[in-house]
C-alpha cells in the first residue's frame, strides 16, 4: 500500500500549480508529480520564451526603423542571438522556479518528480512508489505533433521546444505550417536576420480566420520578405542538415523550396500515449484527448482532466480557466461549465491579432442576420502616431439580439484593445452599452464604440 492522499495532480502546466494552492488551503492532502520541467509548456517551451523573443524580434525591427521617427542610428543594427536566448532563458527560468518555490511550499503538498501512469481508478504510480487517491486531476498538456510526412524522418527537424534552443539565426528557415505557432517564429527570426519561407498545406495561412485576416496577416509577412507557399498539398522533406528541401507541389512557383533548418509546426498532439488511462478505464477520443464532460469529469467519478490534454481549449488561459471551474465546483458548491467561456486568443506576430468570440464566417454560416464593423488601422489615429498602420479591426453583432458575436483586432495593442469587447459579450449587453462608453484618446480602443456606429450588413 503506498502513500495516500486527499488529491493527486499530474503535470505542473496552467492548471495544476493552483489547483494545488487552492485543495492544500483547504486542508486537504496534495501530490504533485511532475516529469520534466515545472512550468509545463507556456513557462519552458511556449508562451513565455516565445513573448520574450518576440519583444526582442520588436525592438530589432523598431531599431532599423529608426529613421521612420527621427532617431538616428549611426552603424547595422545587429542580433546579438546569445543574447536574445540568455534574456528569454532568464524570463522563464524565473517562472519556472517561481512555480516549483511555489509549490514545494505549501502546506499537505508533496512534490514527486518523475513520468506518472494510472495503476488503476485509484492508484497513480511514479518510479517505484505507488500514491492513492479519491481524486485525481490530469493536466498532462500536450507535445508538438509529427505526422508521418514522407521523408520527414530522413531529415532533421525543428520543434517549438528545440527552436527555443537556437543560439544563432539560421540562414534559411523553411517552416512548415502557416498557423500560429509556425508564423510567429516566422516573423521573429526573419526580424533577427533569417531569410524565411512559409509551407501551408491549405489555400490561406491561419485558415480558421476570416479570409480578409488571413491576407492581411499575408501581406504583413510578405512585406517583410517572408516567402509563402500556400497550397502545398503534398509535402515531402529530403536532405540533410543544413541542406533541406522541402517538395511542394503548389500551384504557384517553383517545386521545391530549399532552406538550411526545417521547423514543424503543425499542430499538437496531447500526452496521453502513456498515461495508464486503460489501466484506470478513462477513455481518450480518436486523437488522444481524454474525453471529459462540461465539468472536466472523465467517465471514471473521481478522474479530472483539465489543459489541452482534454481538447477542450489549447491556451494557457483555458487551462487557467479548466482550473477555475473545477475548484469552483469541487470547493465553492458552484455550478461551473465548460460551455460557459467564450473563445478568446491572439496571435503574437506584429502586429498582434486579437480574437473573441465567432468569425464574420462562422457568425454568418450559423444563419443569424448580421451587421458587420470594420475600420483599417491606417484610420486608427494611435496606430498613425506610433507609425504602425497595419490591419484592421471589425466586430460582428447579432442583428435581432443585437448582441456582439465576435471581433478580430489585428493591429497595434490588439491583444489588449479585444478585452473591451470581450467583456461586454460576457455581459451579455447590448452592442449599444459598448457605443455609448466613452473611451481613453489617443488609444486604439477609443475606435470600437465608432465601429459600432457603423454596422452595416455583410458585403455579399
Ligand atoms: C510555441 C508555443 C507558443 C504558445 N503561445 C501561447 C500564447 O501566447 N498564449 C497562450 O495562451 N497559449 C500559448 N501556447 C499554448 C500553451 O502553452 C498551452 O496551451 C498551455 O501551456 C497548456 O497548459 P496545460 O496546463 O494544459 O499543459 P502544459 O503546460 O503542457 O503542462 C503539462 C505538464 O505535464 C507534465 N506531464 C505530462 N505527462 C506527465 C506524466 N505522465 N507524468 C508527470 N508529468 C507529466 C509535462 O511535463 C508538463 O510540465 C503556446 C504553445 C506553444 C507550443
Amino acid at each position: 500500500m503506498g502513500k495516500q492522499y486527499d488529491a493527486i495532480i499530474i503535470g505542473t502546466g496552467q492548471a495544476g500549480p493552483t489547483l494545488a494552492t487552492r485543495l492544500s488551503n483547504a486542508g486537504m492532502s496534495v501530490a504533485v508529480i511532475e516529469r520534466h520541467l515545472f512550468g509545463g509548456t507556456c513557462v519552458n517551451t511556449g508562451c513565455i520564451p516565445t513573448k520574450a523573443m518576440v519583444a526582442s524580434a520588436y525592438a530589432a525591427h523598431l531599431a532599423r526603423r529608426a529613421r521612420d521617427f527621427g532617431v538616428a542610428i549611426d552603424g547595422d543594427v545587429r542580433v546579438d542571438m546569445k543574447s536574445v536566448k540568455a534574456r528569454k532563458d532568464a524570463i522563464s527560468e524565473r517562472s519556472r522556479s517561481g512555480v516549483e518555490k511555489m509549490l514545494r511550499g505549501l502546506p499537505n503538498c508533496d512534490v514527486y518528480t518523475g513520468h506518472a501512469r494510472l495503476r488503476s481508478a485509484r492508484e497513480v504510480t511514479v518510479g517505484d512508489q505507488v500514491l492513492t487517491a479519491d481524486r485525481i486531476f490530469l493536466n498532462v498538456g500536450g507535445r508538438a505533433a509529427v505526422p508521418a510526412m514522407p521523408g520527414l524522418n530522413e531529415v532533421p527537424f525543428l520543434t517549438n521546444t528545440s527552436m527555443l534552443e537556437l543560439d544563432a539565426a539560421p540562414p534559411h528557415l523553411v517552416i512548415v505550417g502557416g498557423s500560429y505557432v509556425g508564423l510567429e517564429f516566422g516573423q521573429m527570426f526573419r526580424r533577427f536576420g533569417s531569410e524565411v519561407t512559409i509551407v501551408e498545406m491549405a489555400p490561406r495561412l491561419v485558415q480558421r480566420e476570416d479570409p480578409e485576416i488571413s491576407s492581411a496577416i499575408q501581406d504583413l509577412l510578405t512585406s517583410e520578405g517572408i516567402s509563402l507557399r500556400v497550397n502545398a498539398r503534398c509535402i515531402r522533406l529530403s536532405g540533410r542538415a543544413g541542406a533541406i528541401v522541402a517538395h511542394v507541389d503548389c500551384q504557384d512557383g517553383s517545386p521545391a523550396v530549399e532552406g538550411t533548418h526545417l521547423l514543424l509546426a503543425v499542430g499538437r498532439q496531447p500526452n496521453t500515449d502513456d498515461l495508464g488511462l486503460d489501466a484506470a478505464g478513462v477513455s481518450r477520443d480518436e486523437r488522444g484527448y481524454i474525453a471529459v464532460n462540461d465539468r472536466l469529469e472523465t467517465n471514471v467519478p473521481g478522474i479530472w482532466a483539465l489543459g489541452d490534454c482534454n481538447g477542450k481549449g489549447a491556451f494557457t488561459h483555458t487551462a487557467y480557466n479548466d482550473y477555475e471551474i473545477v475548484a469552483a465546483n469541487l470547493l465553492d458548491g458552484e455550478s461551473r461549465s465548460v460551455t460557459d467561456r467564450i473563445q478568446a486568443y491572439a496571435l503574437y506576430t506584429d502586429p498582434p491579432l486579437g480574437r473573441a468570440g465567432m468569425t464574420e464566417t462562422e457568425a454568418q454560416r450559423s444563419g443569424r442576420t448580421i451587421l458587420v464593423g470594420k475600420r483599417p488601422m491606417s484610420r486608427v489615429g494611435r496606430a498613425i502616431e506610433k507609425g504602425e498602420t497595419t490591419g484592421l479591426m471589425k466586430v460582428v453583432v447579432d442583428a435581432n439580439s443585437r448582441e456582439i458575436l465576435g471581433a478580430a483586432v489585428l493591429g497595434t495593442g490588439g491583444d489588449e484593445v479585444i478585452h473591451c469587447v470581450l467583456d461586454t459579450m460576457y455581459a451579455k449587453v447590448p452592442y449599444t452599452v459598448l457605443q455609448r462608453a466613452m473611451h481613453v484618446h489617443p488609444t486604439v480602443a477609443e475606435l470600437i464604440p465608432t465601429i459600432l456606429q457603423e454596422l452595416a450588413p455583410p458585403a455579399s
